[in-house]
């Protein structure tokens, strides 16, 4: 009864959902523009807290807002875990670890884009599915650098900070991703191991409809790892899945979905072309190791739009530079066969070489020799 009501009952969109809400108890999940981040009470009743990811770049601000209003002023958390480094979810990261002067956590595959070591492989803009996905290729890959400051996650699966929780490796949309996982009542913080909206579509994320999907395609380097990742959380059989795209998602309508996205993951999550599909890109505790080649997609609108855009403006500035030479040229020519003449009316000398600069005082044409 309890399932057919969850499945019946009207999907919460962005416009029904306040940017910060609860997940969970001592679990809060703050929407910044396109992504999530979470705050989340070491215990449900303590004061301690942790911060889960970091926002977009230039989230300090309102991150560290949410988490005054939610804890009190100058309560910094205990520490910030990372899901993953990439830029919607580290944008923040540097300032808000060094304001707050707490450490970071990370798996140790995901240190070298943390620490300024390697560049994340490049996106995937012929993965299909929309403006968010044909867009990637302006997304940040860079690392960034948090030197001593980012540590590397306990192995035996314990999250620092907090007990209760622990931490699973689901690699495959970045090296070195994790979740998080509250046994107690089966929340699961997702990271990007799979979305509850399609992040590939602009206006999918926009409305925020709520639908579970695979990782974001235009980013995600190994499906291989992509879908063993996702079949390992679906295992779990989480009651909440708060993901870092898409409003959380809970009861008979994630179980369902989510078991579907693990046992149809080729057709549902992979996408039919792209970049990392027939190979995926090879990394290590130092970072990426190699990359497939790119590949380009002549049907990818916006792909054709920035090569044609680049072509006209290479045409423009040769076409710039030639007629500039050119006319150069013919105003040099002229004023050499001008000078020319002065030259042989008075002096009889000619210009031997019409391409040595003027200031050469030997060619001036009021040199007398
Ligand atoms: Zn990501
Ligand atoms: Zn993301």
């Amino acid at each position: 009864m309890t399932d057919k009501t969850n499945l019946l009952t009207p999907r919460p969109t962005r416009a029904s959902t306040p940017e910060l809400q609860f997940v969970a108890p001592g679990v809060w999940g703050l929407r910044n523009v396109f992504v999530n981040l979470y705050f989340v009470r070491q215990q449900p009743n303590s004061g301690s807290w942790v911060l889960i990811d970091a926002g977009l770049p230039g989230a300090a601000g309102k991150i560290r807002h949410t988490a005054e209003t939610l804890f009190g002023a100058n309560f910094p958390p205990a520490s910030i875990l990372m899901t993953h480094g990439h830029f919607d979810h580290a944008g923040a990261l540097e300032t808000l670890a060094e304001s707050w002067d707490v450490p970071v956590y990370a798996h140790p595959l995901e240190m070298p884009y943390l620490t300024g070591r390697s560049s994340y492989p490049p996106p995937d803009p012929t993965v299909g599915g929309g403006a968010m996905a044909a867009l990637s290729f302006l997304y940040p890959k860079s690392p960034y650098n948090l030197g001593n400051r980012v540590q590397v996650l306990p192995a035996d699966g314990s999250v620092p900070d907090l007990p209760g929780w622990r931490w699973l490796h689901t690699p495959g949309h970045t090296p070195g991703h994790v979740s998080f996982f509250r046994e107690q009542d089966r929340l699961l913080i997702v990271g990007d191991a799979f979305c509850t909206v399609k992040q590939e579509s602009a206006m999918a994320v926009w409305e925020q409809e709520q639908e579970v999907h695979g990782p974001p395609k235009y980013f995600t380097c190994d499906w291989h790892q992509a879908r063993r990742s996702v079949e390992l959380l679906a295992g779990l059989k989480p009651a909440v899945a708060a993901t870092g795209h898409g409003i959380p998602m809970r009861g008979a309508a994630l179980e369902k979905e989510l078991d579907e996205l693990a046992r149809h993951f080729d057709e549902l999550a992979v996408p039919a072309h792209g970049r990392y599909v027939p190979q995926p890109a090879v990394a290590n505790e130092e970072g990426v190791v190699t990359v497939p080649p790119p590949v380009f997609d002549a049907t990818n609108p916006w792909l054709i739009g920035a090569a044609t855009a680049a072509v006209g403006l290479a045409a423009a500035v040769v076409y710039t530079q030639r007629r500039s030479r050119s006319n150069g040229t013919k105003a040099r020519y002229r004023h050499l066969q001008q000078r020319n003449q002065n030259s042989m009316a008075s002096s009889q000398h000619a210009v031997d070489d019409p391409f040595v600069p003027d200031t050469n005082p030997r060619y001036s044409s009021d040199t007398t020799l």
